[in-house]
């Protein structure tokens, strides 16, 4: 049989030609510091030698939330231009400013992810999203979305994607986290937006602001690897996908006194109704509060500070029409075939990573 010629064309983005097969990294300068020195948005293309789907990877869209930049720079290193079809878009920080700040939010106060499709001629936060939005989301098939929870709260690695959307669903599925959130669109979001111009978009969610953990990083790079697989940009692995489980409801435990916070549950426990899952103490004296689970489920965020106040959301407890210890088990399969997967490991004296082959 004739070899059918199936070579990519140039990708062309921002003014750019990049030719099929290779990388390439492009600066889309998105403001301006008081300085007047340029502020970008570091944008790496990989055009694949074959045509395909364009997918989107981008984190910090909450600047503190640095789990996901990791995983971009990871996956960078690990997609060979030669071998992939289609184009992937590896955007590590989108919201520079908060980035620089530690901060999840914009020098503005306004949070990036309530802002889009932006405009022209709105706020800041609502430029910096137009141009991010318009320039880069919108030339995409798909987008992977990379978040964590807020500072000092810790989420189990899951996906939150509109599932009424059967690709979206199928991806999602593909990304295989144990959890499953069908999470209704938030106007002003980049997954909201996307999704309303015919992009299908998943959001990402692991681990706590401002850090590296492993299991949220490692567990990223593998879903990000299988979705590329399912929509083709990848040979497909022959290992079966790991079982996902979608929850049906889910709702957070708050405290209901201030006080020393001590949690005797972790991420991905299997809780039951009336279960002490924490104890709220003075700091003196024998006052004792305890947080009960109102209903059996999973826990799939957490707060990490030990001090809280009446009110504070502690846990996030996720219900399933499965049984729980169903669920459990597949979550404890989750961590162990993520830890035995065969990543760049993380230490903190690291330097460079290996180079792509
Ligand atoms: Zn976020």
């Amino acid at each position: 049989m004739a070899k059918v010629n199936r070579r990519n064309k140039p990708y062309q983005f921002l003014g750019e030609s990049i030719p099929p097969g290779s990388k390439q990294v492009i600066e889309l300068e998105a403001a301006k510091l008081y300085t007047h020195s340029p502020l970008s948005i570091p944008v790496e293309i990989i055009h694949g030698a074959a045509p395909g789907p364009v997918l989107m990877v981008n984190a910090a869209i909450h600047g503190d939330e640095l789990n996901g930049v990791e995983i971009v720079r990871q996956l960078i290193n690990a997609i060979d231009p030669t071998k992939l079809k289609g184009t992937l878009i590896a955007v590590p920080i989108v919201n520079v400013f908060g980035f620089i700040h530690k901060s999840r939010y914009l020098p503005d106060r306004r949070d990036l992810n309530r802002c889009f499709p932006g405009s022209e001629k709105g706020s800041l936060a609502s430029r910096m999203a137009h141009t991010f939005f318009s320039q880069v989301a919108q030339n995409c098939d798909y987008i992977i979305d990379l978040h964590t929870g807020a500072i000092h709260r810790t989420n189990l690695p899951q996906i939150r994607a509109d599932l009424s959307n059967p690709e979206t669903l199928r991806i999602a599925q593909a990304f295989a986290t144990p959890v499953i959130l069908d999470s209704p669109l938030r106007n002003g979001s980049l997954r909201s937006e996307a999704e309303k111009s015919g992009i299908t978009v998943l959001t990402y969610e692991a681990g706590e602001a401002l850090r590296f953990e492993p299991i949220a990083i490692s567990a990223g790079i593998v879903g990000i690897k299988r979705v590329m697989q399912a929509v083709g940009m990848m040979r497909m692995s022959r290992k079966k996908l790991p079982t996902s489980v979608i929850a049906k409801s889910t709702s957070w435990l708050r405290a209901e006194a201030d006080g020393i916070l001590r949690t005797v549950v972790s991420l991905g426990d299997r809780v039951e109704r009336g279960q002490v899952l924490a104890y709220i103490n003075s700091p003196l004296g024998n006052v004792e509060v305890e947080i009960k689970a109102n209903k059996g489920g999973i826990v799939i965020g957490q707060q990490t500070l030990p001090l809280v106040n009446e009110g504070d959301a502690v846990f996030h407890l996720a219900y399933f029409t499965q049984r729980d210890h169903m669920v459990e088990q597949v979550v404890g399969d989750f961590i162990e075939e993520v830890i035995d997967t065969d990543l760049e490991p993380l230490t903190t004296g690291q330097l460079m990573p290996p180079s792509p082959a």
